[in-house]
């Protein structure tokens, strides 16, 4: 069954943006030449064809593919991506960012990413868990408690996780609970993982405010993207004293000066509505969500959505970025030549990866903690990232996205040195 190229979302190829932030980090920090030539590469590149068995009885051969940027400092771990423009080249970038981002929280993670070509909305949920499971075959032997642990990201959640945690299992003939994260809690997940990204951004969050003697009560705030990660934040940041002025989805829309009412919004998307057709707010298009007055822009969907063409109309003093590859590096230089603080993905939205190590470490032990537990170790870390970050901008004068991806890299180059290169 053939079908037709999608359009993306990919105004530029996002493995040569990460490899100019390599290369620009490796300027700022005097990295040496050899080790920028190992860590601008990934070390495995995996595509499979999935063919599956639709519920009409067609097969359709889908393409997936799982990439290990680096495991200098431990097992490849990052997400699976279900998206129509899914591409390897996409999957390179969020694999590098992913060893960058385990880094600089300190895990002894590296970097990967996985990703499926397919659009999960067209397809019923017995399609998507036979997509799965033969996707997890194709990719058995790379995948692995000790080895590379994959989780959810766009387009994929915790059922996805439960079907890939049973396929692995049923071929080894026991439960292998660390091999991947974001499970449902019935079977090894992790209390708080649901939430966690959207957390660590709003930790993060706090942290920059704090350091301009603001808090979240009263801040205007602006989500694009409700899914996992945006709704999350949405909610949160409104429980904890935030005004959610602007939400959307791929479909739209909503603003509401005076504030939205998240969880109507939830409990809309629940009921199967877009925001495009979610009645509380004026109706407005994406673009339009990215210009809205507000104080702190989060971008929760997917790269490139702020770019040269629209990052003038950006009024936020604030970007969270917990989308990851949101900003373009265009749009990076206008925002920070007008003052504009940018929380990068690496340190915003590392809470997912840092709650999904904590997952990891309980499934291993067969021992799990409680949320508050989880919670304030998160809050731990991602603060103690955050300072590490500021400190670095400070004394190197430099921006905040320069600053934690040379903490990471630092951290990866020494490792690397440390083990030295085999044989
Ligand atoms: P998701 O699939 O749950 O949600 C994505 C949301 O983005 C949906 O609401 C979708 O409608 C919206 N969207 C898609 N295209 C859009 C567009 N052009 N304009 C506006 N909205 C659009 O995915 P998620 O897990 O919430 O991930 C969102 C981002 O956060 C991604 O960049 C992902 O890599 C990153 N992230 C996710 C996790 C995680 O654990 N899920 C962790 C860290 C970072």
């Amino acid at each position: 069954m053939a079908t037709a190229a999608p359009e993306s979302h990919l105004r530029e190829n996002p493995y040569a943006i990460a490899r100019q932030q390599l290369a620009n980090v490796a300027e700022t920090f005097g990295l040496d030449d050899r080790l920028v030539s190992v860590l601008s590469e990934c070390k495995k590149s995996v595509e499979v064809s999935i063919p599956t068995t639709l519920d009409d009885g067609r097969v359709r051969a889908f393409t997936g593919y799982r990439v290990t940027h680096n495991i200098a400092r431990g097992p490849s771990k990052g997400g699976i991506r279900y998206h129509p423009a899914v591409t390897l080249d996409e999957i390179k970038a969020l694999a590098m960012w992913m060893t960058w981002k385990c880094s600089l929280m300190g895990l002894p993670f590296g970097g990967a990413k996985g990703g499926v070509v397919c659009d999960p909305r067209s397809l019923s949920r017995s399609e998507l868990q036979r997509m799965t499971r033969r996707f997890t075959s194709e990719i058995i032997n790379e995948i692995g408690p000790e080895k590379d642990i994959p989780a959810p990201d766009v387009g994929t959640d915790s059922s996805t996780m439960a079907w890939m945690f049973d396929t692995y299992s049923m071929n080894k003939g026991y439960s292998v609970l660390g091999v991947v994260t974001g499970k449902p809690l019935t079977i090894g997940g992790s209390l708080g993982r649901d939430a966690a990204p959207a957390r660590g951004a709003l930790f993060t969050l706090e942290a920059a405010l704090g350091k301009q003697g603001r808090t979240l009560d009263g801040l205007a705030v602006v989500v694009q993207g409700f899914g996992k990660v945006g709704s999350q934040f949405a909610s949160i940041a409104a429980e904890r004293g935030a005004k959610i002025v602007g939400i959307s989805d791929s479909s739209g829309g909503a603003h509401d000066a005076n504030g939205i009412d998240v969880a109507a919004a939830l409990a809309h998307k629940r009921d199967g509505g877009s925001l495009a057709d979610f009645g509380g707010g004026e109706r407005i298009t994406n673009d339009e969500l990215l210009a809205l007055p507000c104080d702190a822009l989060v971008p929760a969907a997917l790269e490139q959505v702020v770019n040269e063409d629209n990052a003038d109309a950006v009024r936020a003093s604030v970007v969270v970025e917990a989308a990851n590859g949101p900003l373009t590096p265009a749009a990076d230089d206008i925002l920070e030549e007008r003052g504009v603080l940018i929380l990068p993905d690496v340190l915003a939205n590392a809470g997912g990866v840092v709650v999904s190590y904590f997952e990891w470490v309980q499934g291993l032990q067969e021992y799990f903690w409680k949320e508050d537990e989880v919670n304030a170790q998160l809050n731990e870390i991602v603060t103690r990232a955050f300072d590490e970050t500021w400190a670095t901008r400070s004394d190197r004068s430099t921006s905040m996205r320069l600053a934690a991806y040379g903490v990471a890299v630092q951290r990866v180059a020494e490792a690397t040195v440390t083990r030295g290169l085999y044989p």
